[in-house]
């Protein structure tokens, strides 16, 4: 078997581990130059795209922002799972808010927004706390502007003056006093069959997912209901095939989507330890007509994103069930730089885990980890 995956970075080399023991040969494209690499060393291959697309048995994405005519040629293909509307949905907050109002699947009250003009009527309708996001393009808080009061409005106005809105709206949403923010990852063969990780707990910091936690700590069987109703939904609409993540903000007892992601994602990097079978493997599964692998939670895991750095000792490798996952980068600011794992048998366990980690990480760039570490403890 044969895979292509749009996308060379962390996320298609993950692909391409957990493929391996399956006997599935993963290729990539390089979205920027076209090129065929290999996703492990992004060695250019001497392959034209033409060619490795007629040669895969299955193509698939690691990222939404590929760009159309990629996608629209992969799609002809008829071997481009997810298919192309899933990958467009999650690629333009447009079009995911118009599929969660189709489905009515609760998602934060918000407006589009094509001329600056609009913010004011935004204002009175959402209230003067609103985050404005860019319809395309944006992730990791990038394209993501904060109104905190409606004296910024003047000032916000002149920030967006050099965007064109008719060409590339804004989403201005209610900020949501959330309780916290949890995903659901889960994967759906072309039978229609599902399977699905335990919700994970996230914490983010400048727009930026830090650590997730899974199985997320006092979740109830309304919650897990409530994600897996709107994840099979979603899911269905689109005739989705692979792996595919949904984030939530928790209010109360109530979920709110705030994301879809066509894809693996940040938040189930977790499962590479802590899950039967990792969400890369279950990805593999899914694209290639393999049966499913069970999703469940063998332990309590703890994933930390190393963001912005490069300065820490390999030697927290000497701390039992921590693993180190690196990408291969040179080091920028906010630049997702790897992810370690910690499983244990219990959040107290985790808790600790994260306290001996902390001493061999420079701690500026992981503002969430003392903290979580400090709540888990509490629990059992
Ligand atoms: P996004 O790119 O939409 O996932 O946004 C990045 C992060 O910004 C989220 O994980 C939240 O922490 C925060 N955020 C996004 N939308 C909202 C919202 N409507 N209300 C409050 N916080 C938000």
């Amino acid at each position: 078997m044969k895979v292509l995956v749009y996308g060379s970075g962390q996320l298609a080399q993950m692909m391409c581990l957990a493929a391996v023991p399956l006997g599935i040969q993963v290729r990539a494209v390089d979205v920027t130059t076209r090129n065929v690499v290999d996703p492990i060393s992004k060695e250019v291959l001497d392959t034209s795209l033409d060619d490795a697309i007629n040669e895969s048995d299955a193509l698939t994405v690691e990222f939404e922002h590929v760009p159309e005519d990629l996608l629209e040629q992969a799609s002809s293909s008829g071997k481009l799972y997810p298919g192309i509307d899933a990958i467009l949905a999650g690629a333009d907050r447009v079009r995911e808010k118009q599929v969660l109002e189709e489905l009515a699947v609760k998602n934060s009250d918000h407006l589009i927004i094509t001329d600056v003009s609009q913010l004011h009527e935004a204002i009175d309708s959402l209230g003067e706390k609103l985050i404005l996001k860019a319809s395309r393009d944006g992730y990791d808080g990038y394209g993501q502007w904060r109104l905190k009061s409606k004296n910024e409005l003047a000032s916000l106005c002149q920030e967006l003056a050099c965007l064109d809105l008719s060409k590339v709206p804004l989403i201005a949403e209610k900020m949501v006093p959330f309780d916290r923010e949890l995903s659901l990852l889960g994967a759906r063969n072309s039978q229609g069959e599902f399977v699905f990780y335990p919700l994970a707990e996230n914490l983010h910091h400048q727009g930026q997912l830090h650590v997730s936690v899974a199985p997320a700590p006092q979740v109830t069987g309304s919650l897990i209901v409530q994600a897996q109703s709107a994840f099979k939904l979603l899911a269905d609409k689109f005739e989705y095939v692979g792996v595919m993540a949904v984030e939530f903000f928790q209010v109360g007892d109530e979920l709110l989507v705030n994301e879809i992601a066509p894809r693996v994602h940040n938040s189930g990097h977790w499962s590479m330890q802590g899950a039967d079978t990792s969400q890369f493997e279950n990805h593999m599964r899914a694209i290639t007509g393999l049966p499913l692998g069970n999703a469940n939670a063998k332990y309590k895991s703890a994933m930390i994103n190393i963001i912005g750095c490069d300065d820490y000792s390999t030697d927290l490798l000497s701390i039992n069930r921590c693993h180190l996952h690196l990408y291969g980068k040179s080091v920028r600011p906010k630049r997702k730089m790897g992810h370690i794992n910690l499983t244990g048998e219990s959040y107290a366990e985790i808790a600790e885990l994260m306290t001996t980690l902390a001493k061999y990480l420079p701690m500026a760039y992981f503002p969430k980890l003392l903290d979580e570490a400090d709540k888990l403890s509490e629990l059992n």
